[in-house]
């Protein structure tokens, strides 16, 4: 390596340790202490991901989605994941589930996806960047629930935190893949009036939050 070179890593190491120190002795952030259900723990022996149909990048982005599919309560967060992975690998050419985080009806948080993974879509957008965190339901038709709703804040400022994402990198499907989505439902709602950062900001200040509810309307046609 040419000396100047050196010189510079050196110089640039120095300031990364510098810039993590005053990091971490600058921040108030509190830290929830948030549950996973880990992937072992939700999948069957079979389930196992094709890792030869994933693509690695780099997590810069936090994009939330709903299911779009009603859920009635009748399957259990575990099966409903068994089945999204199944459907995944035999109908669609995917890895694995194509979300990283699956948050159920009960608010129950399930890891999918290893997020060194790019996420899988259904619609055109570039995944790369992207960690997916589903809210099951079809939040178009059903009302989003408050413990739902408190998983994902709760995760947000976690996988903001621990990967050191912005506020202004956290979106929906639909601010990707605008005219080919209605996802996340009424979530983007919250995204767009400025309320899940809000509460976001309320977390990591140690305060909590009071759920507001917001309704879907649905777009009007464009013609
Ligand atoms: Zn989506």
């Amino acid at each position: 390596m040419p000396r100047n070179l050196a010189a510079n890593v050196r110089l640039s190491m120095g300031l990364v340790v510098v810039a993590v120190a005053a990091l971490a002795g600058c921040s108030n952030t509190k830290l929830p202490d948030v549950q996973i259900v880990s992937r072992t723990e939700w999948a069957g022996e079979d389930d196992v991901p094709m890792i030869e149909r994933f693509v690695e990048h780099t997590p810069e982005r936090l994009t939330v989605h709903h299911a779009g599919v009603v859920d009635d309560g009748s399957l259990t967060g575990d099966e409903k994941m068994r089945r999204l992975f199944n459907f995944s690998v035999k109908q669609r050419p995917w890895g694995d589930v194509p979300y990283h985080f699956v948050i159920d009806r009960t608010g129950c948080i399930r890891e999918g996806r290893d997020m060194k993974y790019a996420p899988d879509t259904n619609t055109s957008y570039d995944v790369n960047t992207h960690i997916c965190i589903c809210v099951n339901g079809d939040l178009t038709k059903q009302p989003l629930l408050e413990a739902q709703y408190r998983s994902l804040v709760y995760l947000l400022v976690k996988l903001a935190a621990d990967l050191d994402i912005p506020n202004d990198r956290i979106a929906g499907h639909k601010d990707y893949a605008p005219g080919e989505t209605t996802c996340p439902g009424v979530l983007a709602n919250y995204i767009h009036n400025g309320w899940l950062v809000e509460d976001m900001e309320s977390v990591r200040s140690g305060k909590d939050f009071e759920f507001r509810e917001s309704q879907y309307i649905k777009p009007k046609p464009t013609k």
